[in-house]
């Protein structure tokens, strides 16, 4: 069976307990009753889902998924990494506002959960019986990604309260949110803090939703004399600066599996247009072309979703000296969903005209994911934090105790106490070569490989001009493009060998990931700053694949074509 997410044959997923499989079904089955046409409906009228916001508190479902181990009311509560991914997933799947009013309520509470006060945390956990949507208040119009500048205050009185004022822009649920904590300073001081907040108060004012296209609510607020005690600050200093960060770690996780999920969708609408479409007395799926599209963009579904289940397995695994998740959660966010954005160039191709209609979710989709690497940092921002882990992944590897595939009911709890966020470029990896060498079997995992050495080779004589090269943004990025392939290659061969998947069609898999990796190459390649050393080696990453016609074409027709009217949404 298929490891994609088909919500009419919602497969067993393996969960420890009934309320997980209930919340996934109960969720499915919401959207599958609403049905596409209402969906377009309140998607074209832009209407906040409050429906959804209704549903998701009544059924509490926010406290099974967002609390960890001895929170909210269930005595057996715990925070999965996997339930947040299959969550994530169908609501994306269905439209990225429920899944933007989900991630950003993780967002929201996250700061709470990981603060210094416990009372503040039970208070939250109970308010999400009333309203499940928090928000999460750290952007400011003027500063974007550069958070040292925030201009929020916190203003100490005379009776050791607080009065907070300042305004917040881009904010997520601003709106309606009852949690919503807000990053700033204590007023005189270079002191950061997280507080907490509720839109019902009359001293915030929300000002306007900053997005017009679609049913997201993007809060501009102002706080105007917002009264704070003690009882309301999460947390100071440092603390309050590691936890928005690492807030902002666990969360981003998020936009990889909502971008999975969005393609997976799209994927299915584009297929079963293309195959019931006839041109010139053939089906469009028979264009050879198109049978490559088609391939291509299900190939890199699948690699999303083998990264992401495997990205998962060490976020769950994750403690004070296993820290590889600080790589892997980075390409979840940016990798994954720029795959997806890949994902989408293909189907458009393919469906063209149909893709602008009103009545598909492709339309709504396209316009959608556009959004998702651009949250929770951007590319850039997240390719220069990864870029400070290609020594230690790439030369100096450690020893780690193999790791399975975990559905199981652990609380994922190390993620709420991640602690400081120094050291980074200090993390430790396995050697990515033990994942590749079990797969040299395969003509185009060889090639990778040899593409791989060749990157290695790269950096081996960039030696420490390397990193004055990549003070350069641009060429950092480029460089940072190719090792990203590497860990993504890695991870995804691993997860293949849990899943089971097909020697055939990970050959075919890696043929792509051949192409993506010389397009890279190239791209580098034209780099202005290169010296001739490291265009020696540039060229010799620039690889082609190992065709194969005959596996091309078993994988499109038994996989691929075969997933033709697998689904199809409620009307
Ligand atoms: C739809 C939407 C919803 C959002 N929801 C929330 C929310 O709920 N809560 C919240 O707090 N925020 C939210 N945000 C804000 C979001 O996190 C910001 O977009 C982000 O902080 C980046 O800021 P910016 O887009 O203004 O880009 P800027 O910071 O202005 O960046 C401009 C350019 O400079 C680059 N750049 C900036 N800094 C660096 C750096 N250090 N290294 C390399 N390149 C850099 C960027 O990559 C970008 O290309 C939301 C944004 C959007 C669009």
């Amino acid at each position: 069976m298929s490891i994609l997410l088909n919500p009419k044959k919602y497969r067993d997923r393996n969960y420890p307990d009934e309320r997980s499989k209930e919340i996934m079904l109960k969720m499915i089955d919401w959207f599958e009753k609403k049905g596409l046409a209402k969906q377009k409906e309140q998607y074209h009228a832009r209407e906040f889902c409050e429906d959804f916001q209704k549903f998701v508190t009544e059924e509490g479902f926010f406290e099974t998924l967002l609390l960890p181990k001895g929170y909210g009311s269930d005595p057996n509560q715990y925070y999965s990494t996997y339930r947040m991914y299959e969550f994530s997933e169908i609501c994306a799947f269905y439209g990225a506002a429920y899944w933007y009013t989900f991630h950003v309520s993780a967002l929201g509470l996250n700061p709470v959960l990981m603060g210094d006060n416990e009372e503040a945390k039970h208070r939250a956990a109970a308010k999400l019986k009333e309203n499940a949507l928090c928000a999460f208040g750290l952007s400011e119009k003027e500063h974007g990604a550069d958070i040292y500048s925030t201009e929020m205050k916190l203003y100490p009185q005379p009776d050791g309260t607080y009065l907070a004022r300042g305004s917040k822009y881009y904010i997520g649920n601003g709106n309606v949110a009852n949690i919503i904590t807000v990053f700033g300073k204590i007023d005189g001081t270079d002191e950061y803090v997280f507080f907490l907040v509720d839109s019902a108060h009359p001293n915030y004012e929300c000002v306007q939703n900053i997005i017009e296209s679609n049913q997201q609510y993007v809060a501009e607020f102002k706080l105007n004399d917002y009264p704070i005690t003690e009882a309301d600050i999460l947390s100071r200093g440092q603390k309050a600066w590691d936890d928005m960060l690492n807030t902002i770690n666990v969360c981003k996780f998020n936009i990889g599996s909502g971008a999975t999920g969005i393609v997976t969708h799209s994927f299915y609408e584009a297929l079963n247009h293309a195959y019931h479409r006839v041109l010139y007395g053939k089906r469009v799926t028979d264009f050879p072309h198109i049978k490559r599209l088609f391939c291509d963009a299900w190939l890199r579904i699948m690699g999303m979703k083998l990264f992401g289940l495997r990205a998962t397995d060490y976020m769950r695994v994750a403690n004070e000296n296993d820290k590889r998740y600080l790589l892997y959660n980075p390409i979840m966010k940016m990798k994954v969903a720029m795959q997806g954005e890949k994902v989408h160039e293909h189907l458009f191709d393919i469906i063209a005209a149909k893709g602008f209609e009103k009545d598909t979710y492709f339309e709504q989709a396209v316009v959608e994911l556009t959004g998702f690497p651009k949250l929770e940092g951007t590319r850039h921002v997240n390719m220069a934090l990864i870029i400070k882990l290609i020594p230690s992944y790439m030369f100096m590897p450690a020893e780690f105790e193999e790791v399975g595939r975990i559905t199981d009911n652990r609380s994922d709890d190390f993620l709420f106490r991640q602690g400081r966020t120094r050291g980074y470029a200090k993390t430790k990896f396995h050697d990515y070569n033990i994942a590749y060498n079990s797969m040299a079997h395969l003509p185009n995992v060889k090639v990778f490989m040899e593409q791989i050495q060749a990157y290695k080779e790269f950096l081996m004589v960039s030696g420490p001009d390397l990193a004055k090269q990549m003070q350069d943004f641009d060429y950092l990025l480029a460089v940072g493009e190719l090792f990203t392939m590497v860990a993504y290659g890695q991870l995804i061969i691993e997860s293949a060998k849990i899943e089971g998947i097909s020697d055939e069609v990970m050959n075919q898999m890696f043929d792509l990931f051949i192409r993506d990796f010389s397009a890279y190459a190239v791209e580098l390649y034209g780099k202005p700053i290169n010296t001739d050393a490291q265009l020696e080696k540039i060229l010799k990453m620039i690889k082609r694949p190992v065709p194969n016609q005959a596996e091309f074409e078993k994988v499109l027709n038994e996989e691929v074509y075969s997933l033709v009217d697998a689904y199809i949404q409620n009307p």
